[in-house]
């Protein structure tokens, strides 16, 4: 049965303004799934009415930070009561394994609101007592209408990592879910409504980038924020956009994260987690360890257990719970990491194990012989391949991880506690995991460096953005 989802647009589920629609395509079965209004900037300009008129007029920006914390705190619990749906609804709309939506992307999603809720509550203020019968204090206000664009690889976690602390510090939302992964941000706005969020305070309009709604939203002088996660040359674009109105950004972009193992590492632990950081979610992932420099007294022994481990995946059906590798999210994107793979091949790499699977299917791949600017080394192939290089010493380790225009996050291991220090400070990222990788704590912050990111977001950081910080200054001597 072909489910629908609609706008979510003050408090209503609508069609778009001209009728359209379009179809999400379930990548395992390769077939439609899903009927989705298709937005125009009409039905853009139409929501972010919506959200400034409940900004301006409305009581969720006047709201105590504990009122807004209670009903945010319901929305968690319906998250996790739906979260059956849910999970199976992110699986089905962009192929991510069911173990991984049902086990980390829906909890998480949960803990967004959790999080951003109660973290709000206790840092709403700060207050400077001054000599000479002054007193100054800081407000964090809200910022107005906030617009939040999202990426398709994690589509209700990345979409609750903005709406959650926008929502908390009381401003109103725009939500532009992937073209490609719509159907949970509708579900989203739905338990929003049930949860008590008033009407317009969380609209959802689906539909494309350039040209469309996403653009839209970026130029729009009713914006007063706006939150994006995707590619850096997108990126590009919503900066030039958001110059017109200057309207403050944070950009979270690309990677082609660099993962070091050092020959002291314990390598067991070192090939279990580096598993993780290139074949979580089929490599679909911003943060993964894409490139793994391996120090050449352990190479050739890392390489032959890494490729083992790696052909051990489960590749299938991503609704099946023993499921490690699903398909990529479409035939699209499907087409651009096989020719990556066909790249390396025509540069002189060798395919150590992987290649095509079935469908749009790519099987867990490992790339050798690659050399540093060589293609497949510096861009991002956002699927299930990595490259790995071997390295002599630790300075040309840290040169070759820092020698990409990324600079999101990297992974080292090794057993030795100086050297985990001098190369996390030497390294130009936004994250570094040590002898780990996608362990996260909300009140730290996250972003990239370089092409990767502009701002960062999570905790106090995350305040910053959504809140117009207020100083207010009185005179409290006696006249
Ligand atoms: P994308 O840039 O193609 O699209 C992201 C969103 O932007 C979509 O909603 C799209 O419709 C919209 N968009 C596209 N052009 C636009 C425009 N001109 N104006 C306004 N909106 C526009 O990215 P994607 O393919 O969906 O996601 C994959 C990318 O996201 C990868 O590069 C990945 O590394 C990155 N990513 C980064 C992080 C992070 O935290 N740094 C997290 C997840 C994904």
């Amino acid at each position: 049965m072909v489910e629908s989802f609609g706008h979510v647009i003050d408090g209503q589920e609508v069609p778009s303004a001209d009728g359209s629609t379009f179809q999400s395509v379930d990548p395992w079965e390769r077939e439609p799934w899903a009927t989705v209004a298709l937005g125009s900037p009409a039905d853009a300009d139409r929501a972010t009415a919506a959200a400034r008129n409940a900004f301006d007029s409305g009581p969720w920006p006047r709201m105590s930070y504990a009122e807004r914390a209670g009903i945010l705190h319901r929305l968690a619990d319906l998250i996790e009561a739906g979260g059956e749906r849910l999970a199976l609804t992110d699986t089905t709309d962009m192929g991510k394994p069911i173990a991984e939506t049902r086990g980390h992307d829906v909890p998480r999603s949960a803990q967004n609101f959790r999080f951003f809720a109660d973290h709000s509550t206790v840092t709403a203020a700060e207050r400077f007592p001054m000599a000479s019968g002054f007193h100054a204090y800081t407000e964090y206000g809200p910022a107005g209408v906030v617009a939040a664009i999202a990426p398709w690889n994690f589509p209700l976690m990345m979409e609750t990592w903005k709406v959650a602390p926008a929502l908390a510090w009381g401003n109103t939302v725009v939500l532009k879910p992937a073209e490609q992964s719509p159907a949970s941000a509708t579900l989203l706005a739905r338990l929003a409504l049930e949860a008590g969020v008033p009407p317009g305070v969380l609209n959802v309009v689906h539909g494309y980038g350039p040209g469309s709604v996403g653009q839209a939203l970026t130029e729009s002088p009713a914006v007063d924020r706006i939150t994006f996660t995707g590619e850096s040359n997108t990126g590009r674009a919503i900066s030039a956009a958001a110059a017109r109105n200057l309207t403050p950004l944070s950009l979270e972009m690309g990677g082609k994260g660099a993962n070091i193992v050092f020959a002291d590492a314990d390598l067991e632990q070192a090939v279990s987690w580096s598993i993780k950081a290139i074949y979580t979610n089929n490599g679909q992932v911003c943060l993964a360890g894409s490139r793994l420099y391996v120090q050449r007294d352990v190479y050739r022994q890392f390489v032959e257990r890494f490729c083992a481990a790696a052909e051990a995946l489960v590749v299938g059906d991503p609704k099946e719970a023993t499921t490690q590798i699903g398909p990529l999210a479409s035939e699209e994107h499907h087409e651009k990491v096989t020719g990556y793979l066909d790249l390396a091949v025509r540069d002189g790499a060798r395919i150590l194990s992987g290649g095509r699977g079935e469908g749009w299917t790519v099987l867990p791949t490992v790339i050798a012989g690659a050399g540093q600017r060589d293609r497949v080394t510096q861009e991002e192939i956002f699927g299930p391949v990595v490259v790995i290089l071997p390295f002599d010493d630790e300075d040309e380790a840290v040169r070759a991880a820092n020698d990409t225009p990324y600079g999101l996050n990297a992974m080292l291991f090794t057993t030795d506690l100086s050297r985990a220090h001098r190369v996390s400070r030497a390294l130009r990222v936004g994250t570094v995991w040590t002898n780990c990788f996608f362990v996260r704590d909300l009140r730290a912050p996250f972003g990239g460096a370089k092409n990767s990111g502009v701002g960062r977001e999570g905790g106090n950081f995350s305040r910053e953005f959504f809140t117009e910080p207020k100083a207010v200054v009185m005179n409290i001597a006696p006249a």
